[in-house]
């Protein structure tokens, strides 16, 4: 049993959206296929993924590095003991050779990006949905049927006012979603003020919307924002400061006592551990939306979220970022707090499964094996073009 080869393609995301800090014009993702020598139906069997969104794609790290440390390695070096699947964590540590301390980004999301794909052909391998194979390995074999999906939007669009911010979120809730998070910081106080109390008209309460920052805040703004929002009670306070100001996020959470969110933005379990512990992030409120497959993948996340849970952290303050399929298969097999979705933004990197079903907030799961890339037709198409 062996990987054959692994390829990359880099794709473009083309939207005209943008956040308090940036727009998405230029913005791509690599797509990655992992290819064994396990024939199935005439076909080799292949992992996929893609390196969720938000960073720019990564194959020139990949083909320089970490695509030829794993075609290079002893084939039975990463297999599990048994010799008859592959091993994600030899396969991350083979990655991880002769790679300096620190640093993480640049090799956190192609090495990631190539794990979360291993996995992919982990779960294929073994015949069994992601979601199963993580439930049994991290999660004492708790299988459940939906888990809780969030709908993020909001955005700054040209020619986009509170009637058209309006019928979206009400869009959305008459899809089935019940949270929806919204963009905030990229217009006057008294304009995002006005898109807020508009929202919750909608979504019904305070609690059911949260509101994204993207970390585009200096201190002023971060503290007129942070003690304007305070009295509402949102759902959340999402990257109200540079993701590494963990001085600021401090006085922040001192300042607003209702849930700030962040995590999106820091790659390696030792960011997590500082954000929480200098940040002074609270366990009992707060939450953490670390991307998974940007920050080293699956193996690692489950060290994360050690780490957290040895500072008193549950799993349901877990929300990782990327509303797609490697995060959903995530958060279903950890049991973690819930997944975002983005539906109709990223174009074909957008949603789930086509035949996906959500009710009251909640999002069914496939019993498709490995992520489901397969049950998400665009995506699947894209996919295919990179093994033809
Ligand atoms: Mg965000």
């Amino acid at each position: 049993m062996k990987i054959t080869a692994i390829r990359e393609i880099r794709v473009p995301l083309k939207t005209n959206l943008r956040n308090a800090a940036f727009d998405f014009s230029e913005m791509t993702t690599s797509v990655v296929a992992v290819i064994s020598d396990i024939i199935r139906d005439g076909q080799p069997l292949i992992g996929y993924a893609f390196n969720s969104t938000g960073r720019y794609a990564c194959g020139a790290q990949m083909r320089d590095r970490f695509i030829p440390r794993l075609l290079s390695a002893k084939p039975e070096s990463l297999l599990n003991e048994l010799g008859n699947n592959f091993d994600p964590s030899k396969i991350l540590a083979c990655m991880m050779q002769r790679e300096k301390p620190g640093g993480h980004s640049e090799r956190s999301v192609p090495i990631g990006t190539i794990e979360v794909a291993v996995w992919d052909l982990v779960a294929k391998i073994e015949q069994k949905p992601l979601y199963a194979v993580l439930a049994r390995l991290f999660n004492h074999d708790h299988l459940p049927v939906s888990v809780p999906c969030y709908v993020g939007g909001g955005w700054y669009a040209p020619g986009k006012g509170i009637v058209q911010l309006q019928e979206e979120i009400q869009r959305r809730m008459d899809e089935g979603y019940r949270v929806m998070k919204i963009k905030v910081g990229g217009a006057p106080i008294e304009e995002d003020m006005a898109r807020i109390e508009a929202a919750i008209k909608i979504v019904g309460s305070p609690r059911e919307l949260a509101v994204d920052a993207n970390a585009a805040w200096q201190r002023p703004r971060a503290m007129e924002y942070a003690s304007t929002l305070r009295p509402y009670g949102l759902r959340w306070l999402e990257e109200p400061t540079d993701p590494l100001d963990y001085e600021l996020l401090s006085e922040l959470v001192d300042l607003y006592d209702a849930p700030i969110a962040t995590g999106e933005n820091v790659f390696s379990t030792l960011d997590v551990n500082n954000l929480i512990r200098f940040g002074r992030l609270r366990a009992e409120s707060d939450i953490i939306q670390i991307d998974i497959p940007q920050s080293y993948g699956i193996t690692q996340f489950a060290q994360t979220l050690r780490m957290m849970e040895g500072l008193g952290w549950s799993r349901s303050s877990v929300f990782p970022h990327g509303g797609n399929l490697m995060t959903l298969a995530i958060v279903a097999g950890f049991g973690l707090g819930g997944c975002e979705a983005y539906p109709d933004v990223f174009g074909a990197f957008a949603g789930f499964h086509d035949d996906a079903k959500l009710s009251e907030g909640m999002i069914f799961l496939s019993d498709r094996p490995g992520i489901g890339f397969e049950g998400q037709n665009d995506l699947y198409q894209l996919m295919q073009t990179i093994v033809q």
